[in-house]
């Protein structure tokens, strides 16, 4: 694929994020909305949260529809971001039968509504389609190592299928797709008790309680500032139609999670020691991703360093803390 230009987009349209009341969804809609498109935030608050979304509530370009994805709904929209879905392994796993339901029925209701409409739709895939990899760092040709009936499978085969539907929707109807596979992501508006490792670390160090590593915390992950997610999704979104993906998109910049502690306390000056818990079912032991792709097609690769971003996220849950 040769590179394709990015420029603004100024035609406005009408779009529909699900999942846009959640940490990725809401920074997303605040970023469709000062674009000056018309958008429709669809949510059913299993994670997601108001607050996340109060500041664009009273914008004439926002509209909130408080509904579930695995419901079938009619809807006139000109691209649509299929983002609803639980991300944090406590909380896909609350519900695990409710969490295929979401990925698989989800899927299927967004893509029959851009077949009928004739809209654009990106799925917000996963690193976890890549299951424990076996090959470093995973390019979007691995097929990946993927437990079917394990604790997480839930959201790693759901997420699977959903992409399966994706494809198939394109070969069988022509159906425009685009298909992201989003790598940890963190920064403000995470949920303070999701359980993902960014936040947990941070929330323990400014209340100096333990920080609470799963195994040795030799394992590795990369993790990508929100904003920079944000803008590799709406620069998929932009591609020529013929670019479907998937496409990785994450920090190729891996570190230990024992690092990723060591860092979280020297930034907020906490008092807080490092405790071992047991290392969760199936928890990948190293996920970086190739990039190249969008590095490529996209001229996408991210721009904030880990400790400015992590600062970021220090100040959000400080005030929130407060
Ligand atoms: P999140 O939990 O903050 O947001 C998900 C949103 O989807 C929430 O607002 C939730 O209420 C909503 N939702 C869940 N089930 C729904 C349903 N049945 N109907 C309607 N809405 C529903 O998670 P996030 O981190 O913002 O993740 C957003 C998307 O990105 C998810 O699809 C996730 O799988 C994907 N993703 C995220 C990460 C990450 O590191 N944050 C990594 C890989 C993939
Ligand atoms: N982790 C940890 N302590 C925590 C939460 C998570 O050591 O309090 C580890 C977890 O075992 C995994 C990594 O941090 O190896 C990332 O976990 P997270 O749930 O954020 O996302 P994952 O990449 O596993 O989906």
């Amino acid at each position: 694929m040769s590179p394709v230009e990015h420029r603004p987009h100024y035609l406005p349209k009408r779009i529909l994020v699900t999942g846009g009341a959640g940490f990725i969804g809401s920074h997303l809609c605040e970023r469709l909305v000062r674009e000056g498109h018309d958008v429709v935030c669809l949510d059913n608050f299993f994670t997601g949260s108001k607050l996340n979304i109060e500041h664009l509530l009273d914008s004439s370009h926002f509209e909130l529809i408080d509904h579930d994805v695995t419901e079938p709904i009619s809807l006139e929209v000109n691209e649509i971001y299929n983002l609803a879905s639980p991300a944090s392994p406590i909380h896909y796993q609350r519900d695990p039968v409710r969490t295929t339901r979401t990925c698989v029925q989800g899927a299927i209701n967004m893509l029959d509504l851009a077949h009928a409409t004739g809209a654009k739709i990106l799925q917000a895939s996963t690193s976890e389609v890549y299951g424990d990899p076996q090959v470093h760092p995973q390019p979007e040709s691995y097929w990946g190592h993927a437990n079917p009936i394990g604790v997480r499978s839930c959201y790693d085969e759901g997420k699977r299928c959903a992409e399966t539907l994706f494809f198939d929707y394109h070969r069988q109807y022509g159906t425009r797709i685009k298909v992201a596979r989003i790598f940890n992501t963190y920064g403000p508006r995470m949920h303070p008790d999701d359980g993902r490792v960014v936040s947990n670390f941070i929330v323990q160090a400014l209340t100096n309680h333990p920080i609470t590593l799963y195994g040795d915390g030799q394992q590795i992950r990369a993790f990508c500032y929100v904003d920079d997610m944000v803008e590799g999704l709406v620069r998929l979104m932009h591609a020529p139609d013929e670019f479907t993906g998937p496409v990785n998109l994450g920090n190729p910049q891996g570190l230990s999670i024992l690092e990723l502690a060591e860092r979280v306390i020297a930034l907020t000056g906490s008092d807080s020691t490092i405790i071992r818990h047991p290392l969760p079912q199936d928890d990948p032991q190293q996920r970086e991703p190739n990039i190249s792709l969008a590095n490529t097609v996209l001229q996408w690769q991210p721009s904030v360093a880990l400790e400015m971003g992590l600062q970021q996220a220090v100040d959000y849950f400080r005030s929130k803390l407060c």
